[in-house]
């Protein structure tokens, strides 16, 4: 039987990411039952890291609690590790979904998973598809099987945060992963019977726009820096024009280049690789 821990992130002491009134041990949770709920349905054996409102060693330090988490899988032989987490950023401007993988599995299965993850959530609720970035998390370093870390969305931006504090939503992201999981493991994916809440999204003012593959379309970037340009674009150190240029030609002035760097210096702070 196909055996999913799921990790809720941070709880207890540890709120983590706090923003619009929320705060994202509670929205991790909340999401991470509802996740549990859909694996059971598609027969899928779970374990959940914690189940209240605490951290999972609540005596220990952060990093011993994370240890613990990856711990939890590792001893019981999960064939996947998913660590359901809410994102934040300085510029509040920034929204979406984006699934991290450890540096070392990028092109293995557990980037296959992260991507159907990504794709199947960002699909579900018409938001933002980030998709797949690297990081040395713990519980991504220290756990032996396929391991991804979802950000949901963004508590800053509070667009997002209204959205992510709506039970509904979350249960959407949680059907959608489910569904990316099951796919992921050529299982059949076995939808809510009850119609009610709708496991499809609300219906919205405007149908998303597709993500596009390229971010700034028709638009001829140099190729000795394009994947530079692509990297600083995803990561939203620099985000181009508001009229959705990037314009790779022109010269950067003081005040761009101190907002560029105050982001790096937030996502470096943060711990995250680009
Ligand atoms: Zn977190």
């Amino acid at each position: 039987m196909t055996l999913v821990v799921i990790d809720p992130g941070h709880g207890g002491r540890d709120p983590g990411t706090v923003g619009n009134g929320l705060q994202e041990k509670m929205i991790t949770l909340a999401a991470a039952i509802h996740l549990r709920d859909a694996l059971q349905r598609c027969g899928i054996q779970v374990i959940m890291t914690r189940t209240t409102d605490s951290l999972v060693l609540p005596n220990g330090t952060v990093s011993q609690d994370l240890s613990a988490r990856a711990e939890i899988a590792n001893r019981n032989k999960a064939d996947l590790f998913i660590s359901w987490h809410v994102d934040s950023f300085s510029n509040p401007d920034v929204h979406g979904i984006s699934v991290w993988i450890y540096p070392s599995t990028r092109g293995t299965e557990t980037e296959r998973a992260a991507q159907t993850i990504v794709n199947s959530v960002a699909q579900a609720t018409g938001q933002t598809n980030r998709r797949v970035f690297v990081a040395d998390f713990a519980v991504l370093r220290e756990t032996g099987m396929t391991a991804v870390l979802v950000e949901s969305g963004f508590l800053t931006n509070p667009e997002e945060a209204n959205r992510l504090a709506s039970e509904a939503f979350r249960r959407i992201q949680a059907e959608a992963a489910a569904r990316a999981i099951c796919e992921y493991f050529n299982l059949p994916y076995v939808g809510p019977t009850q119609p009610s809440p709708s496991p499809t999204p609300p219906p919205q003012p405007t149908p998303p726009a597709p993500v596009p593959e390229e971010p700034f379309p028709g638009e001829e970037l140099p190729e000795w820096a394009r994947s530079a340009i692509l990297q600083v674009y995803q990561t939203g150190v620099m985000t181009g024009y508001e009229n959705g240029t990037f314009r790779a030609e022109n010269p950067v002035t003081r005040a761009e280049l101190a907002v560029a760097l105050v982001r790096l210096y937030d996502l470096i702070r943060k711990g995250r690789t680009m």
